[in-house]
């Protein structure tokens, strides 16, 4: 065998999954599998599993990069709450991203108090500590780090908000399906956000759809199994959920973190960077914790904001392009000066072409 299998641990038996799967795939026409999941990306080119794929396969990003999904108008509201007095916080990544005039990084840089937070601990613990000050945690991430948001807001101080950039992955792999824009023969399903909700959501998208999908770890032996699997599901015309990361996913996810979710949030209709609104993907806060939610107590009134000029984010989180398919990548779009989210956040997949140096 001459692929490069350096960046497996165990070399041998990724030698053999990758020879099973060319076997097994050896005769069928075009696969093209997706992941949502921004660690998947990066362990899929950090090991690069693409060259190790049959002609005939593909395996393609979805929108599953936290920060990249994000939409220019919903920067433009963190923006404009920072620019109205409040104590704005959020993780590092996002103070990149561009709204449509300008990031929050920007703002800070002109005197809006704009805090980096490591955790929405942390803003909590800001707020409590500036009790004459409002301080507005912007939000985001899906459903892995809302629980911890929910969590918060059972008991937040009188003077923190939260902006809420949640959002939730089963509709977007329902939404992707039901457009047919992007062809996908089954999916990779995120192990993080598996973890809390188990194999339940992503059932109802496989009947509905008759694709296959296989829940999968982040070890590159993970992912190659994972895609063997799915193969296989394909060739058996098995249009289940597979666990492959069974010592982590469990059938009924996380009943804690899912109860708490149920308690603050509800579903909500919200548009995803590229996409039009997609039902129910949005966490909205309910109205009983609506005392914190910023969208309510600032009434801030922003417009739909345009996609920045000549990025294809839109396309490459719809897996219709690949970052080196943009004229701007790794030329006018870098990590330092980026231009669109793909290339703000390290598990964006302009960020991780970027950085492994792979097309
Ligand atoms: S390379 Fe930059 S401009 Fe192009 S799609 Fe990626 S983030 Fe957007």
């Amino acid at each position: 065998m001459d692929k490069d299998l350096a960046g497996f641990r165990d070399r041998r038996l990724a030698e053999k999954i990758v020879a099973k799967i060319c076997g097994t795939a050896s005769g069928m026409g075009p696969v093209r599998l997706m992941h949502v999941c921004g660690t998947h990306e990066d362990a899929i080119a950090k090991a690069g599993i693409r060259s190790l794929l049959p002609d005939n396969m593909e395996i393609i990003s979805g929108p599953g990069c936290p920060v990249c999904v994000i939409t220019a108008k919903e920067i433009d509201e963190a923006i404009a709450l920072a620019k109205e007095g409040a104590c704005v916080t959020s993780f590092g990544d996002m103070l990149k991203v561009p709204g449509s005039a300008s990031s929050l990084a920007e703002a800070k840089s002109e005197g809006a108090e704009v805090r980096i937070v490591y955790s929405i601990t942390d803003a909590v613990k800001l707020a409590k500590e500036l009790p004459g000050k409002e301080v507005v945690h912007v939000g985001i991430g899906f459903e892995t780090t809302a629980p911890s948001t929910a969590v918060e807001l059972l008991s937040a101080p009188e003077n923190f908000y939260v902006l809420s950039c949640h959002r939730t992955i089963p509709p977007a792999m329902d939404f992707l399906l039901s457009e047919g824009d992007t062809k996908i023969n089954g999916f990779i399903d995120p192990g993080h956000v598996s973890a809390i909700i188990g194999l339940g959501p992503y059932r109802s998208v496989g009947e509905k759809y008759k694709v296959p999908q296989v829940v999968a770890g982040f070890e590159p032996v993970d992912v190659l199994y994972g895609v063997l699997l799915l193969l296989e599901m394909i060739k058996q015309k098995d249009h289940g959920v597979r666990n492959e990361y069974s010592r982590v996913v469990k059938e009924d996810g996380n009943k804690k973190a899912l109860d708490v979710l149920e308690k603050v949030f509800e579903p909500c209709d919200v548009k995803w960077r590229g996409f039009p609104a997609i039902p129910g993907s949005g966490l909205a806060i309910k109205e009983e914790y609506g005392e914190h939610d910023a969208r309510i107590k600032f009434r801030i009134d922003v417009k739909e904001a345009p996609e920045p000029k000549g990025c294809a984010c839109g396309k490459i989180l719809k897996g219709i392009a690949y970052p080196a398919d943009c004229p701007l990548f790794a030329e006018r779009c870098t990590p330092d000066d980026p231009v669109g989210p793909c290339m703000v956040s390290g598990e964006g997949s302009c960020h991780i072409a970027y950085k492994y140096g792979r097309k």
